[in-house]
């Protein structure tokens, strides 16, 4: 099987990243958190000759899914969330106007998922990882050597606990119980800036170490 291919776009206010991933050998693909800037994530789409078939989403704030609507509200595209983060995504138009952005609807989410799930889409498969901690419905989806881990984990960094449902200790827990068992060569693609492994993070990210 051909490998997979990441486009890494950096979108709304907040810089967060929207990546739209495909199997090589496919015009399918999935588009994990559209978080702003629906133009440009369309005409990239457009660009790559690529059709979106789901939307993921790591978590509930509004940073990963501002542009949301443009891809959903129609059979083609289903939208993927863990269901312990319906109470966040229920209060996104709350969220929206906090920021003072444009004030949104709660998003509709097509399938729930959970721990474990496998996702099956666009030639592609997802494991479901709930992370709980930034968010109580946080999860991270993992695909052939790489994961998709939203606010959870960052190069150096980890998430924010002081959002509405954050935990410090949950974060750790599940950073440590749940993603530092992968490989040490898994790419980890993170909700905010560069991309990092999960070995360069045991080594060296400093809420982590030892
Ligand atoms: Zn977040
Ligand atoms: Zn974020």
């Amino acid at each position: 099987m051909s490998s997979i291919r990441v486009n890494r776009l950096v979108v709304g206010p907040f810089a967060a990243n929207c990546y739209i991933v495909n199997r090589e050998s496919s015009k399918q693909c999935v588009i994990i958190d559209p978080g702003g800037d629906a133009a440009r994530i369309k005409n990239t789409l457009a660009d790559l000759r690529l059709q979106a078939e789901a939307v993921l989403l790591t978590h509930g704030h509004i940073d990963h899914l501002f542009a949301l609507a443009a891809f959903s509200g129609n059979d083609a595209i289903t939208v993927i969330a863990h269901e312990d983060e319906k109470v966040i995504l229920a209060g996104v138009s709350l969220q929206s106007r906090m920021f003072g952005l444009e004030e949104m609807p709660a998003p509709e989410i097509s399938r729930w998922v959970h721990d474990n799930d496998m996702i099956q889409i666009a030639e592609m498969s997802f494991r479901v990882i709930h992370t709980p901690g930034h968010s109580p419905g946080g999860c991270c989806f993992f695909t052939d050597a790489a994961i998709f881990v939203g606010d959870t984990l960052f190069d150096s960094s980890i998430g924010r606990t002081d959002l509405p449902g954050g935990n410090y200790d949950h974060l750790i827990h599940s950073i440590r119980k749940k993603l530092f068992i992968l490989p040490d060569d898994t790419l980890v693609y993170p909700g905010h800036g560069e991309q990092t492994t999960i070995g360069r993070e045991k080594k060296f990210n400093p809420f982590l170490r030892g």
